[in-house]
């Protein structure tokens, strides 16, 4: 016998009636590595203690001796799972979208400069780099001049 086969009969002999790995507990590692992720870039203490708060739970429940009530919780979890994850698409696609907008924004920065009219505060879009041009407001019919 290796000393593989020893170690894995080791961690069989320990696990024997002990509740082992489910979704639950995939899951829950997931989120604790998201946690983590975030509280690293958010600055927040708060949310890495929760995260480890987490990580202690699944662990828990990886060696746990209460089958049943472990069983019951992974249930719990598979039958509102299509709630949890399109919680977490819409949140995704959330964010997306506001990136986009921000690119949006800035490409749209790039290429035009905003002016007020001084007569009726009309905003005006005029594009860049045309030097000094006068430019006539719409809504009034105010003509100024502006560097571009
Ligand atoms: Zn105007």
């Amino acid at each position: 016998m290796n000393w593989f086969t020893k170690a894995a009969m080791g961690i069989n002999r320990f696990m024997y009636g002990r509740y082992g790995g489910d979704m639950l507990s995939f899951a829950i590692i997931i989120l604790y590595c998201v946690l983590v992720f975030i509280a690293n870039i958010a600055k927040l203490p708060v949310l890495s203690l929760l995260a480890l708060a987490l990580l202690i739970w699944g662990i828990y429940r990886v060696f746990s001796k209460n089958i049943l009530r472990r069983t019951r919780e992974n249930d719990w979890f598979l039958r509102h799972w299509n709630r949890i994850s399109s919680w977490f698409r819409r949140i995704a696609h959330k964010f997306s979208s506001l990136q986009k907008q921000k690119t949006l924004a800035a490409k749209d920065k790039a290429i035009y400069k905003y002016y007020k009219c001084p007569k009726c505060r009309n905003r005006l879009r005029v594009p860049r780099g045309k030097g000094r041009i006068s430019i006539k407001c719409p809504v009034c019919g105010t003509e100024f001049i502006k560097k571009t």
